[in-house]
């Protein structure tokens, strides 16, 4: 599946989902019932996270293929570059064509964390970078990250932008937006882009809120917002009663997803963080109003 073709004709949104690879024989128990639940959705994709420095080269390639060729999905399989050299980069690339991966999502990623890890001294130091690479060796489907906050590390908002176009310019086809919890950050952002002259379709990110430690933790490392509507909500729930803090996350999101739907977004990308179950509530709401 070349992704961008599902959005050509402006049917119905689609909906798609975020995992990444188990780190433990447990979790890889966990997330095989959680891939069900989700599959059982029907979903017009799903995609796959690469850990930086080719952390979970092996765990995302497993993955990919278990997902395509076990579970019959159409996968988008995101590739970080940050850290490995032209040789990593094709070989991962390479198995990612043989196994019949059309779609890629080319980030830089983030130095990883692990001790003693050195750069490739050909490492490629942009997204930008990445993208005319896969773009000059193969026939992929390419899309690049966007941040309606701005990316942390930007000189500005303004800047970012810039070599987001460039990033478009140099073969990317989609963008998939970063998650915010002010739909408004999105809303602009996506503004900004064809005011500039960015065409591509841009799809939104959602995150549920699963725990306040994930929450507040993810929020640090990109930079996004906590609303003051959250930060109400969550301070009238009792601590611990993670039963009603789930809930308040799916009713949360899903008030996100349909006033994203109703302004006409290309789909809906959840952050599953490898759980299903707000997912399911959150597509199911979304279906029985007859918004996807
Ligand atoms: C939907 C989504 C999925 C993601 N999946 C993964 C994943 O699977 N694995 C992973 O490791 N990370 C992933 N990330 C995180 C991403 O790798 C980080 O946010 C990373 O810090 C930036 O990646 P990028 O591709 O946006 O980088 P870039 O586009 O390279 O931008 C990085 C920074 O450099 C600046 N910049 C860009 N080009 C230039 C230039 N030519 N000169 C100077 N400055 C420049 C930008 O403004 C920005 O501040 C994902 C992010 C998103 C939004």
């Amino acid at each position: 599946m070349r992704v961008v073709d599902l959005w050509q004709d402006n049917q119905k949104p689609t909906i798609s989902f975020e995992l990444f690879p188990a780190r433990s024989e447990k979790a890889a128990a966990k997330l095989e019932q959680v891939i069900d639940e989700l599959a059982a959705l029907k979903p017009d994709f799903v995609s796959v996270t690469f850990g930086a420095g080719g952390s979970t080269q092996d765990g995302s390639r497993q993955l990919v293929d278990s997902l395509m060729n076990t579970k019959g999905l159409d996968v988008i399989a995101y590739f970080a570059c940050f850290g490995l050299g032209p040789d990593d980069i094709t070989a991962v690339l390479g198995s990612y064509r043989d196994m019949g991966i059309k779609t890629i999502f080319a980030v830089r990623g983030d130095a990883p964390e692990q001790e003693g890890f050195t750069p490739h001294p050909d490492s490629l130091p942009y997204a930008l970078d990445l993208i005319s690479f896969i773009k000059e060796r193969y026939d992929f489907c390419i899309g690049a990250a966007g941040y309606p906050e701005g990316h942390i590390e930007a000189e500005s908002k303004q800047q970012d932008l810039a070599y987001l176009k460039q990033k478009v310019e140099k073969g990317a086809e989609y963008i998939i937006a970063n998650y915010c919890y002010d739909n408004q950050y999105f809303f602009d952002f996506v503004e900004q882009c064809r005011a500039i002259g960015i065409a591509v379709p841009i799809l939104p990110g959602v995150m549920p809120i699963y725990s306040i430690k994930m929450m507040n933790m993810l929020a640090t490392l990109c930079g996004a917002t906590i609303t003051p509507e959250i930060t109400d909500g969550l301070a009238k729930l009792l601590p611990d009663d993670k039963e009603t803090l789930e809930q308040f996350g799916i009713d949360l999101a899903t008030r996100q997803c349909a006033e994203l739907i109703e302004k006409g977004v290309p789909g809906i990308h959840i952050y599953t963080m490898d759980r299903s179950r707000a997912s399911v509530e959150i597509v199911g709401r979304l279906r029985r109003d007859g918004l996807l």
